[in-house]
C-alpha cells in the first residue's frame, strides 16, 4: 500500500531514483513529493538558485519549469533559459529543469506535483503572487502554493534588474552564476554603446 499523508490528497506516486530501480516490489517507497518552481528565468539568477536549494531540501523532487511566456518578450529563448538554469542546477540531484506552455495547473497535474513554489522578495511581490495563488487554487484546489524567501542579500534581486545593470555595463557577477554572466554579456554585446 502506498502511504497516504494525513489531511488531504497525496502526490501521485511516481517511481524515482533508487525506488525506480527496485521496481514495483517496493511500492511503499514510491511516494515522491514533487514540487514545481515555475517562472520566466530570463535569466536564472542567484536568487532563483537560493529558492531552489531551499525547496530541494524539503521535497523529494523539484521541477524548475521555464515558462515560454512570449508575451513578456524574453531576452533569452526558451531553450537558452532552460540551458542556463540546468547548468546552474546540475549539482542538485533531485532537481530537474523542464519547459512548459499554457496553464500551470495543467502542467503541474501532468507532472504529478502537489505544490507550486514561488519566491517572495518584498511586499511588492505579494499582491500579484497572492492573486495568482488563489486563482490557481480555484482552478485546482489540490494544488498548494508555497512561498519561500531568499536570503536577505537576494531580496532586491530580479532578472529584470540584472539585465538592466548588464546593459549599462555594470558588475553583475555577485547576482548570477558565472555562465549566466557570460551568456548575458554575449547576448547584449551588439547593443552596447
Ligand atoms: P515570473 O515571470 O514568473 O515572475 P521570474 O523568473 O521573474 O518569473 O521569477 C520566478 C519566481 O522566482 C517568482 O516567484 C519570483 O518571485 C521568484 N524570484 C525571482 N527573483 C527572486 C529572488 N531574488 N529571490 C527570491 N525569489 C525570486
Amino acid at each position: 500500500m502506498t502511504p497516504r499523508p494525513r489531511g488531504g490528497e497525496p502526490c501521485r506516486p511516481i517511481p524515482f531514483g533508487k525506488e525506480l530501480a527496485r521496481g514495483a516490489a517496493n511500492r511503499e517507497l514510491e511516494l515522491v513529493r514533487t514540487v514545481i518552481y515555475p517562472g520566466s528565468f530570463d535569466p536564472f539568477t542567484n536568487g532563483h538558485l537560493d529558492v531552489v536549494e531551499r525547496a530541494a531540501k524539503l521535497f523529494d523532487r523539484v521541477i524548475v519549469a521555464v515558462a515560454s511566456n512570449d508575451a513578456k518578450r524574453p531576452l533569452f529563448t526558451l531553450a537558452e533559459r532552460r540551458r542556463l538554469a540546468a547548468r546552474a542546477l546540475k549539482p542538485l540531484a533531485n532537481v530537474e529543469v523542464d519547459t512548459f506552455e499554457g496553464l500551470l495547473v495543467q502542467y503541474a497535474q501532468r507532472r504529478g506535483a502537489c505544490a507550486v513554489i514561488r519566491g517572495l522578495r518584498a511586499v511588492s511581490d505579494f499582491e500579484f503572487e497572492f492573486q495568482m495563488a488563489l486563482m490557481n487554487r480555484k482552478l485546482n484546489q489540490r494544488l498548494e502554493t508555497i512561498f519561500m524567501m531568499p536570503k536577505g542579500a537576494y531580496t532586491f534581486l530580479s532578472s529584470k534588474l540584472v539585465k538592466e545593470v548588464a546593459r549599462l555595463g555594470g558588475e553583475i557577477s555577485p547576482f548570477v552564476p558565472a555562465h549566466v554572466e557570460k551568456a548575458l554579456r554575449a547576448k547584449l554585446k551588439p547593443h552596447r554603446r
